[in-house]
């Protein structure tokens, strides 16, 4: 727990939340702010900030979780699609640090687009370059 954290105090009882579906290490309550209706977020109850911070026996449990919730959510608000991400890291726009993972049910009509439509600021690499980078990290 971390005592400024509001998904911690959520998590603990010290803030009101809608929450849809629990377990032994996750939680999912609706978005306060909702992008559209059904709007849920889904953490692991440990304080953990990213997701490159989440210990790998959390990881599957989690993803279980979204997919759960996922079903059900696009079940109760009769949708056949959701957007499912994260904002990872501030400059990708996380405001609350404490990992969550968005899941927004959509609709054809609703006006809004896809994951390629979030930021368009590809540089001059190339997609050579850039997989060598890549690869030096993982054999670093
Ligand atoms: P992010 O920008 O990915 O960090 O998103 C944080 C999300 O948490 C936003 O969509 C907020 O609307 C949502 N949020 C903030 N406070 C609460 C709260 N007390 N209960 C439910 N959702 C919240
Ligand atoms: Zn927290």
């Amino acid at each position: 727990m971390s005592e400024n954290c509001i998904f911690c105090q959520i998590v603990n009882d010290r803030l009101e939340s809608r929450t849809v579906y629990e377990d032994e290490l996750t939680l999912a309550f609706l978005d306060v702010n909702p992008l559209a209706p059904g709007h849920t977020v889904v953490i692991p109850k440990a304080h953990i900030e990213r997701l490159e911070d989440l210990p790998t026996e959390q990881m599957g449990p989690l993803f279980e979780a979204v997919r759960r919730v996922t079903d059900k959510v696009q079940q109760a608000m009769k949708v056949d699609a959701t957007t499912i991400g994260i904002n990872n890291g501030r400059a990708a726009g996380q405001a609350v640090p404490h990992l969550h993972v968005h899941i927004i049910p959509r609709r054809a009509d609703d006006g809004g687009g896809s994951l390629h439509s979030i930021v368009h600021s590809n540089g001059p690499l190339s997609l050579d370059e850039v997989q060598r980078l890549i690869q030096q990290v993982f054999g670093a």
